[in-house]
C-alpha cells in the first residue's frame, strides 16, 4: 500500500512537472509573502498597499487634529515631464518609485537621497501605441528583487540594493502593439502581469513569471482565438459562443492593464478586463449580437495555475470603452446579517459592484455617480443591466451622447477602503462623450481600432460654447458605503481625472486634484482639513509609511495621462506638468521652488487651403487617428505638439515626410504610410490648418461659427 502511495505521488509530481516550468521556492528573506499578507503598517510593500488592495493604513500620526501641522519633508524632481500615476513603495528605509517612461528610482525615506535609478530605454516610437501617456503605475517587490514592467512589453527583475538587472523578459508578442502601464503583483512566488492596448490589435490575457527567474508559468487569455486552432481551455471554448464572425482577426481586446487582485483566504487572483476591440459591435460580432466574453469583466484564476474559476460580465457586449479594470478591493462586509468574503468594483460604466469573492455571484450593484444613461439599471438578482436602446449606436445609426463616456465614471485612479468608517473613497469623472458608428469602417494598420466616427463631436470655434461644454465636463470625490450601495459624502470638483485617493486610521482620506493641489479630508464626514499647493495636476495615489517613529505621506505629482492628451481646449494643459515626487511630515516647513512661467504661444498660421471635401476628409481621419495624442479639435494639452502652432502645417512636403515617412518617429511620432495614402495626409493638414485659423480668430476676439453648426 505504501509503495504504491508513493509511486503514485512520485508520478503526480512528474506530471506536475511535464505541465510547466517548475518554480522556485518562496522567498524567506526581503520581502515574503507573510510580509505582503500582514497588511499596512510602518511599510507599503505593494501597489494597493496589501494584497486586499485596500489602500487603508493603520497608521494614525497624522491625524485630524495634527494634519495641520503637515508639511513638505523633502521633495524630488524627475526627469520624465509625463503623466506620474505610480504608487510609491516603501521596505528596509528606502522609497522606491516608477516614473513615466518606466524608469524607476529609489530614494532613502527619510532623507529623500536618491540611492540608484534606472532606465529600461523604452523607444519613444512606442507612444503610437498607447492611447493615454507614456505613464506606469507602480512596482512590485518580492525577496531581494524589484519588478517594473515597461511600456514596451517587457517584465524587467532589479536588485532592491543597486538596481542592478537581474532578468528582463519580453512579456508581449514580439512587434505587438500592447504596451505595459499597469504595476505588477506579486502571489506565491510569482510576479503578474498583462498588458494595455484594447483599443488596437490585441488580444488580452494576463500572465505569470517565476519571481526568480522569470521563466513564465502560465498565461490565461481573456478573449477566444481563431476555433481552428483548437482553444486553449474550456473558458475560451465557452467564450466563443459568444462571438460571431471572424472576430480574432482583429485581436478581440479585453487587456488585462490594471487591476490584479491576489486573496489569500479565497486562494484566488481576480482581474478587470478591458473593451472589446473594436469598439462598435457591428464590426467584431459580424454575424449576429454577442456579449463578447470575457471582455469588460471580473474574472477569477487559480493562482498556481491559471485554470478559470468564475467570471462576471459588468457591461455585455460593451460599445462605450467600459473597461472594467479599475481596482478589486477584497474585504468581508455583513450582508443580510451574513459575513461575506467579497471583491468591491467601481468600474467605468458608473455602477458600484460586490460580489461574493469565492463564487462571483452577484449581490448588488448600485450607482455611484449620478445620471448614468446608457442602461436603465440592474437586475437586482443578476446584475445584468438594462440596456437603453437609445445606446445602441450601431443599431439606431444615430449619435449617442453617453454618460459616463470612455473616460469612465472611474478610470484606473486608486479607490480606498477603510474598514472603520466602511467607506469607499473612489475618484470619480463626469464626462459626456459622442459615440458615433462608422458602417464603412475598415481596420486601419496603426493607432486606434474603434470602428467609430467620432468626428461629429468636435467642438465648436465658440468660447461661449466651449466654455458651456467645459462645464458639464467635471469630477468629485466620492465616499460610497458598499453595504447601504449609497453615497455618504461628495466633494465636487471643477475638472475630471483626479488623484487615487488613500484611506488612514486617523480619520483621513488623502487625495490629489488635477488643479495641482494634494489634500487632507475626514474621513467620516469630507470635511476639507488641510490643501498643499502642487504646482502641477496630480494623478497618482498617495501612500504612507512610518521611520523612527514620525509617519510620511508621500505622492507622486505631474499633469498628463488620458484627459490631457485627448481632450484638446476641453480639458488639455489644466495645469503645467511639473514632475516630482513630494514627501510630508509633521512640522516639516519644506518649500517647492518658484514655478517657472510657461510663455504664451500666439497662433499665426499661414491662410486656410483646400477645398471643403478635403476639410471635411481631413476632419474625419484627424478625429478617429490623430485627436488621441494630439487633442480633440486639434487642440493639444499640456504634453504633445499642438499642431496648430507648427509650422509644418504651411509646409506640405515636410508634413509628408513627417506623417507619411515618419521622420520624427524617434520622439513617438511613427510613419503612418501603411494607414493613410498622401492624399489623405494632406487633407489632415488643410483640416489643422482650418482649425488653427479659427482659433487664431477667436484668441483675435473675432468669435466665427463654423459652417453648419
Ligand atoms: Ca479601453
Amino acid at each position: 500500500m505504501k509503495r504504491l502511495a508513493v509511486a503514485a505521488m512520485a508520478a503526480l509530481l512528474l506530471s506536475a512537472c511535464d505541465e510547466g516550468p517548475q518554480r522556485s521556492p518562496l522567498a524567506t528573506e526581503g520581502v515574503t509573502d507573510a510580509m505582503i499578507a500582514a497588511g499596512n503598517g510602518e511599510e507599503w510593500l505593494t501597489y494597493g498597499g496589501d494584497y486586499a488592495e485596500q489602500r487603508f493604513s493603520p497608521l494614525d500620526q497624522i491625524n485630524t487634529e495634527t494634519v495641520g501641522d503637515l508639511g513638505l519633508a523633502w521633495s524630488a524632481d524627475l526627469d520624465t515631464a509625463r503623466g506620474q500615476e505610480a504608487t510609491p513603495l516603501m521596505h528596509d528605509g528606502t522609497l522606491y518609485i516608477s516614473t513615466a517612461w518606466s524608469k524607476v528610482k529609489a530614494y532613502d525615506a527619510a532623507t529623500g537621497a536618491l540611492k540608484w535609478e534606472y532606465d529600461p530605454e523604452v523607444p519613444r516610437a512606442k507612444l503610437v501605441d498607447v492611447c493615454c501617456d507614456a505613464v506606469n503605475r507602480g512596482v512590485a517587490l518580492y525577496g531581494d528583487k524589484l519588478y517594473v514592467a515597461t511600456l514596451d512589453g517587457r517584465l524587467v527583475a532589479l536588485d532592491q540594493k543597486t538596481g542592478a538587472v537581474v532578468w528582463d523578459k519580453l512579456t508581449i508578442p514580439e512587434g505587438s502593439q500592447m504596451a505595459i502601464t499597469g504595476a505588477p503583483r506579486i502571489a506565491k512566488g510569482m510576479v503578474l502581469i498583462g498588458s494595455a492596448g484594447a483599443e488596437y490589435f490585441t488580444r488580452g490575457y494576463i500572465a505569470s513569471f517565476d519571481a526568480q527567474t522569470g521563466d513564465e508559468l502560465w498565461r490565461f487569455y481573456t478573449v477566444p482565438g481563431n476555433p481552428a486552432d483548437g482553444f486553449e481551455n474550456d473558458a475560451m471554448e465557452q467564450a466563443a459562443k459568444t462571438w460571431s464572425g471572424e472576430w480574432w482577426k482583429l485581436g478581440g481586446g479585453g487587456t488585462v492593464w490594471d487591476s490584479i487582485t491576489y486573496d489569500p483566504q479565497t486562494d484566488l487572483v481576480f482581474f478587470g478586463t478591458a473593451n472589446a476591440e473594436p469598439w462598435n459591435p457591428a464590426h467584431r460580432n459580424t454575424e449576429g449580437a454577442g456579449d463578447s466574453l470575457y471582455t469588460a469583466s471580473i474574472v477569477a484564476v487559480k493562482p498556481d495555475t491559471g485554470e478559470y474559476v468564475w467570471h462576471f460580465q459588468e457591461t455585455p457586449e460593451d460599445r462605450w470603452d467600459f473597461d472594467s479594470n479599475q481596482q478589486i478591493t477584497v474585504t468581508n462586509l455583513e450582508i443580510d446579517g451574513e459575513q461575506r468574503r467579497v471583491v468591491m468594483h467601481a468600474p467605468k460604466n458608473g455602477f458600484f459592484y460586490v460580489l461574493d469573492a469565492e463564487s462571483g455571484q452577484f449581490l448588488s450593484g448600485k450607482p455611484f455617480v449620478d445620471g448614468i444613461n446608457w442602461a436603465f439599471g440592474l437586475d437586482p438578482e443578476t446584475g445584468v443591466p438594462d440596456v437603453n436602446p437609445d445606446a445602441k449606436y450601431e443599431v439606431t445609426g444615430k449619435p449617442w451622447i453617453g454618460i459616463p463616456g470612455a473616460i469612465g465614471a472611474h478610470s484606473w485612479s486608486p479607490m480606498s477602503y477603510s474598514p472603520t468608517t466602511g467607506l469607499v473613497y473612489i475618484p470619480t469623472n463626469n464626462t459626456p462623450q459622442y459615440y458615433m458608428g462608422d458602417p464603412d469602417w475598415e481596420p486601419g494598420t496603426t493607432g486606434f481600432q474603434l470602428g467609430l466616427d467620432v468626428s461629429g463631436g468636435n467642438f465648436p470655434a465658440d468660447t461661449e460654447v466651449r466654455e458651456m461644454i467645459k462645464s458639464g465636463l467635471n469630477g468629485a470625490l466620492v465616499a460610497f458605503d458598499p453595504v447601504a450601495g449609497e453615497v455618504r459624502w461628495k466633494i465636487d470638483q471643477p475638472t475630471p481625472t483626479n488623484g487615487g485617493t488613500l484611506a488612514t486610521a486617523g480619520n483621513l482620506v488623502f487625495q490629489g486634484t488635477s488643479t495641482g493641489a494634494f489634500k487632507a479630508y475626514t474621513a467620516d464626514t469630507g470635511e476639507e482639513l488641510w490643501s498643499f499647493a502642487t504646482q502641477t495636476g496630480v494623478l497618482a495615489a498617495p501612500m504612507t509609511y512610518a521611520i523612527g517613529g514620525e509617519q510620511y505621506v508621500a505622492v507622486l505629482v505631474g499633469w498628463g495621462g488620458v484627459w490631457d492628451v485627448s481632450a484638446g481646449a476641453l480639458g488639455g494643459g489644466i495645469t503645467p506638468n511639473v514632475s516630482r515626487l513630494l514627501v510630508f511630515k509633521l512640522g516639516a516647513t519644506g518649500e517647492l521652488p518658484e514655478l517657472k512661467a510657461t510663455p504664451e504661444l500666439v497662433l499665426d498660421p499661414p491662410a486656410p487651403a483646400g477645398t471643403p471635401e478635403q476639410i471635411a476628409l481631413g476632419e474625419k481621419l484627424y478625429s478617429n487617428s490623430c485627436s488621441v495624442c494630439h487633442g480633440s479639435s486639434a487642440v493639444a494639452g499640456a504634453l504633445n505638439p499642438d499642431l496648430r502652432h507648427s509650422s509644418t502645417i504651411g509646409k506640405p512636403d515636410i508634413w509628408q515626410q513627417v506623417v507619411h515617412d515618419g521622420i520624427l518617429s524617434m520622439n513617438g511620432m511613427v510613419a503612418w504610410k501603411d494607414q493613410f495614402s498622401p492624399e489623405e495626409i494632406e487633407a489632415i493638414r488643410l483640416y489643422v490648418l482650418k482649425r488653427a485659423n479659427e482659433d487664431k480668430a477667436l484668441e483675435a476676439g473675432q468669435t466665427t461659427k463654423v459652417a453648419g453648426r
